[in-house]
């Protein structure tokens, strides 16, 4: 028997389904009738906390904090099955992204999301591109004749992490990481 869970009614945020469903192209999160196709055919469905269509049902009661600090919104592989299949039109692969984009504002990114963007901000690359691995890298396009990888401005990178407010987030992010540990 599922363990009862008792939610007091000041823990929920009645607002949050309108913080999504007032983006442009999350609308149709208001449309959910709870049928559970999108979680019958997630590719991530075994490996989530929260599956898909209670990620939906989540949002729409206000358990804002329960879904942001979930696993589900970053495990989800974007494959936009659940919002091929869903009867209601309800686009949930994009409602997922904007929920990412709410989770970090609140803090709450995954460590190597948070790694990938350190390595861009030291390196302006998503993988470092130094020693060994740029020799490869070098011999290989010499091979295929395509044209010397010109180092990135990381003097650019610096201003479009600031202007984008990026590294800021980033850095909450950890501290967030650290204070609970
Ligand atoms: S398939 Fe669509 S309508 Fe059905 S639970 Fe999922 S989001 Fe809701
Ligand atoms: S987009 Fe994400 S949530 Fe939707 S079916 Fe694919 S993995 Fe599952």
């Amino acid at each position: 028997m599922t363990e009862e869970e008792i939610i007091n009614a000041e823990d929920l945020d009645y607002n949050f389904r309108y913080e999504i469903s007032e983006k442009v192209g999350a609308k149709s999160l208001l449309k959910c009738i709870q049928c559970g196709v999108c979680s019958s055919g997630c590719t991530v469905t075994e490996y989530v906390d929260l599956q898909p269509h209670r990620v939906v049902a989540s949002c729409l009661l206000g358990l804002k904090d329960r879904v942001l600090s979930s696993n589900a919104i970053w495990t989800c592989s974007l494959c936009h099955r659940c919002t091929e299949r869903c009867p209601k039109g309800v686009d949930y692969s994009f409602i997922l992204a904007l929920l990412r984009n709410l989770a970090v504002k609140e803090g709450n990114c995954p460590e190597e999301y948070r790694g990938t963007i350190q390595t861009i901000y030291d390196n302006g690359y998503v993988v470092p591109y130094t020693g060994g691995l740029a020799t490869n890298i070098d011999r290989r396009r010499d091979r295929f004749g395509l044209p010397k990888i010109v180092p990135p401005d990381l003097k650019e990178i610096d201003i479009i992490m600031n202007e984008t407010g990026i590294g800021n987030l980033i850095k909450k992010a950890s501290e967030n990481k650290e204070s609970d540990k």
